[in-house]
């Protein structure tokens, strides 16, 4: 065992919560080592053309594979119906991400949480604008007219792309090889970064947790075990990460996971090439989903029944569900999570819907299901009413911090890296109180 002394604040995890921490603590003089399971990122998108072939032919397997040419997407078995989507990486989950930000606050209202200052703040850092009209493809553009003419209220998505250099490769969760597409590695800018040390490849097992108080992390960097000692240990692993740290240390998660099912209705119009603009130009909000022109590029890839037809005559719409937070991350990091009659009849209504703005603006059926998944992993450390003013749940040992979309309570059914990021500048500013008082 290594055994490495005094470091201040360890951030356990680099996504849209453990960056955003790491740059505010840092700018507050805080000295930052913030540890990532994942290695640097590099974007995979020019390997999409190579590998669709060998998926008309059955040959890329099933969705596991992608990791072994992408590793930085992970996909975990949550039961026979569910294929759970996480980013292991620098930037986490935001580096293949679609680039979507919209503030999403679904059962904060309800445990007194307001976060409008900070989604104020962090969409002014970011930079957020939608796709102009000009870069929708025009079966997109079509399928916004039929739904405003269906009542269902579309909305320009604003996105986290700079519309200069995105070439419309559409393949943002392969990573934007072309640097047009924002993630949370972006909130360490050069000057941030002399004060913060990023180690990569280095998965926290447990805590080190003395008389009650957390001392430091253990954890493996290749094949090294190491013992990093800190005042503080923020995690910011993501619904899962966290939770199995956690658990993992003999200290309570929560089983209420949630992740946001998507199910993505593909049709076929031929030469349509949805593929090539940014994914999700446009949404409708509905009272517990959202429908987006998508490509399910999982689908594409590992999924029979989208097999048979071309990429280019592919057309989608994406349903993103805010399902019910009842997921479970065991200490070993597996998740078992059912999906509910009742979230299949919300995701039979909801595509019932994307087929009539895709019939009604030209496109053809036979109308299939892709694979059903779920990215946006909240729910496992979740606030309460009474954590509102500490921004920590009481039952967490002293000098340990959570800062990610585990302290959301509830479900989305919207993007989350905004309000995970969010969430983590309040806790930044509770731990540079804390440490003021
Ligand atoms: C394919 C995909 C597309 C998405 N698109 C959008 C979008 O367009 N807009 C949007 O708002 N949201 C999107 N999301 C969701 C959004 O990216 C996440 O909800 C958000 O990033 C969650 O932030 P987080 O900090 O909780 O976790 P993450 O961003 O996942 O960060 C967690 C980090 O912790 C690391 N980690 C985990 N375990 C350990 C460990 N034991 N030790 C060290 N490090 C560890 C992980 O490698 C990861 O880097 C998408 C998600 C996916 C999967
Ligand atoms: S669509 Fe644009 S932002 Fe997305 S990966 Fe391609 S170039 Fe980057």
């Amino acid at each position: 065992m290594i055994r490495i002394m005094s470091k201040k604040v360890i951030i356990v995890g680099s996504g849209a919560g453990g960056c955003a921490v790491a740059r505010e603590l840092a700018l507050k003089g805080f000295n930052i080592t913030v540890l990532e399971a994942g290695s640097k990122f590099s974007s995979l998108n020019r390997a999409f053309s190579y590998a669709y072939p060998f998926s008309r032919l059955g040959l890329l397997g099933g969705e596991k594979t992608i990791s072994k040419v992408f590793p930085h997407m992970k996909t975990t078995r949550a039961s026979d119906k569910l294929v759970v989507v996480t980013g292991q990486t620098m930037g986490g989950c935001t580096t293949i991400s679609c680039g979507n930000i919209v503030r999403a606050d679904r059962g904060l209202k309800e445990i007194g949480l307001d976060l409008k200052s900070e989604f104020d703040e962090l969409e002014k850092i970011i930079g957020i604008a939608p796709i102009p009209f000009d870069k929708w493809r025009s079966l997109t553009l079509k399928m916004f007219k039929t739904a405003t003419r269906l009542g269902l209220d579309p909305t320009p998505t604003q996105k986290a792309v700079n519309v200069h250099k995105c070439t419309g490769c559409g393949l943002c969760e392969l990573g934007c090889a072309v640097n047009a597409k924002w993630d949370a590695r972006k909130f360490l800018d050069k000057q941030i970064r002399k004060r913060v040390s990023v180690i990569c490849k280095t998965a926290v097992k447990k805590l080190i947790i003395e008389g009650g108080v957390v001392k430091g992390v253990e954890a493996r960097k290749e094949r090294e075990s190491l013992r990093l000692y800190s005042d503080i240990v923020v995690l910011a692993a993501g619904g899962l990460g966290t939770a199995q740290i956690l658990k993992a240390s003999g200290v309570d998660a929560s089983d209420t996971l949630w992740v946001d099912i998507v199910s993505t209705l593909g049709g076929i119009c031929k030469g349509a090439k949805q593929l090539h603009e940014p994914p999700m130009v446009w949404y409708t909000k509905h009272e517990d989903y959202i429908l987006s022109p998508y490509i399910d590029i999982l689908s594409v890839w590992f999924y029979k029944p989208w097999r048979k037809v071309s990429v280019n005559d592919r057309v989608g719409i994406m349903l993103k569900l805010a399902d019910s937070a009842s997921g479970m991350v065991t200490k070993e990091g597996d998740i078992i999570k059912q999906v509910t009659n009742y979230e299949l009849e919300r995701i039979d209504e909801g595509l019932e819907l994307a087929r009539q703005v895709m019939e009604n603006s030209g496109v053809n059926g036979p109308f299939v299901r892709g694979l059903l998944n779920g990215g946006h992993l909240g729910g496992t450390v979740p606030l309460r009413k009474k954590d509102i003013d500490s921004m920590k749940p009481s039952y967490l040992p002293d000098n340990l911090w959570v800062a990610d979309l585990s302290l959301a309570p509830r479900s989305q059914g919207m993007p989350t890296m905004l309000l995970a990021s969010a969430l983590a500048l309040r806790v930044a500013r509770k731990i540079i109180e804390a440490k003021n008082n």
